[in-house]
């Protein structure tokens, strides 16, 4: 039998939507989840694709994660406002806040988004691309568990920490970096393991301390920042503002209570939105978005530089036109989950 299933899109999203009704999400956190999983999938970013539904399961058994949560909205300051995740997932709560943040970014010029309480599995791009499709620049940045040590340092302790950057445009589609802190997401060892490939150098270091291109090795001792200290000082920031900024957990924190060892905890997300047109006096936003235009075509007539964010679109498009294809055993997994068969 052949290993590999292609899939529709749609069929992708009820094959999780179910599996994730099956394990006890409501229909609101399910059907977000899966929309987030699915468009993942979709852009070729695998690691946060449908092999994350089998783990979502696993985490709504073995920790605090609320299933059915439901997010709360409330203000801080015209341009402020906090949803509070209730230990639901992450998805949910930015349908719920991001269509706010939106009409505040327009009626302040600036304004943030602070999300408490939340179980953030997935990539940043989502709510970012949320923004810049309402002609919005967007930042986000979330804490995961301790994977990567300070700088000059030999034990874990800020998350893989992403961030992601927006910037939309009029014709064409946004540019966005969505990028982790570490050298690599958790999710791509995570994926090379199952594989049964090595690492790229440079990933990770063993328990030992050694650099090792063994999955199982990088698991148990410790990923790299990316650029060194300098990508140290990002996931450092990234604490700070979706940590004690917003009155949520430090990496470390989620680390400690993530009492099973599942690789996830409690944490916040901070969204920031900018209505680029509320950012000049002297010049007109056509005038803006013209002037950013010729830096993009600067980076493209280089002939071999690229956009960030270009492969997403191609994948994106590739999906939505051939579907996509997942390992077999994983669509049967997923299935099993649906079928109220829980495992991870
Ligand atoms: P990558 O290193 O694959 O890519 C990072 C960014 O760089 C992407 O925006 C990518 O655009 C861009 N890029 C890559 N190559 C080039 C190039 N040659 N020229 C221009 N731009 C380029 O991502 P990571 O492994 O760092 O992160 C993967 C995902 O994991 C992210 O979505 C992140 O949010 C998520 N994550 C989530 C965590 C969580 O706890 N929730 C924790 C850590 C990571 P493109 O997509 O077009 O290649």
């Amino acid at each position: 039998m052949d290993d590999i299933l292609r899939l529709e899109l749609s069929e992708l999203r009820s094959l999780a939507l179910e599996a994730l009704l099956g394990v006890g999400c409501s229909r609101d956190q399910a059907d977000a989840i899966a929309e987030a999983v699915t468009r993942a999938e979709g852009d070729g970013a695998h690691s946060h694709g449908l092999f994350r539904v089998p783990f979502y399961a696993r985490v709504i058994r073995e920790s605090e994660a609320v299933p059915d949560a439901r997010p709360v909205l409330r203000e801080l300051a015209p341009g402020v406002i906090q949803i509070d995740g209730g230990m639901g997932f992450a998805p949910l709560a930015h349908r719920v806040g991001l269509p706010e943040l939106v009409r505040r970014a327009r009626s302040q010029g600036i304004a943030a988004l602070a999300l408490r309480n939340v179980f953030h599995i997935g990539a940043l791009w989502h709510e970012v691309e949320a923004l810049t499709s309402e002609g919005l620049v967007g930042l986000a940045f979330t804490t995961s568990i301790s994977h990567i040590p300070p700088a000059g340092g030999a034990r874990p302790l800020y998350g893989t920490n992403p961030m992601a950057f927006g910037w939309p445009r009029a014709k064409g589609p946004p540019v966005i970096f969505d990028q982790a802190s570490s050298a690599s997401a958790r999710g791509e060892i995570l994926l090379h393991q199952r594989a049964g490939k090595p690492l790229p150098e440079g990933w990770a270091v063993g328990p030992d301390g050694a650099p090792t291109t063994d999955p199982a090795e990088a698991l148990a001792g410790a990923q790299l920042p990316f650029g060194g200290y300098k990508g140290a000082s990002i996931a450092l920031m990234v604490e700070l503002l979706a940590g004690a900024l917003i009155g949520d957990l430090f990496s470390f924190e989620s680390a400690e209570r993530d009492r099973a060892g599942i690789e996830v905890g409690p944490g916040g997300e901070f969204v920031i939105a900018l209505d680029p047109g509320r950012c000049l006096a002297e010049r007109s936003p056509a005038d803006q978005a013209a002037h950013a235009e010729r830096l993009f075509q600067r980076i493209l007539d280089d002939g071999e530089a690229r956009l960030p964010g270009q492969r997403r679109y191609e994948a994106r498009a590739r999906s939505q036109k051939e579907g996509v294809e997942v390992p077999r055993a994983l669509a049967e997994e997923v299935r099993a989950l649906a079928r109220g068969a829980r495992g991870a």
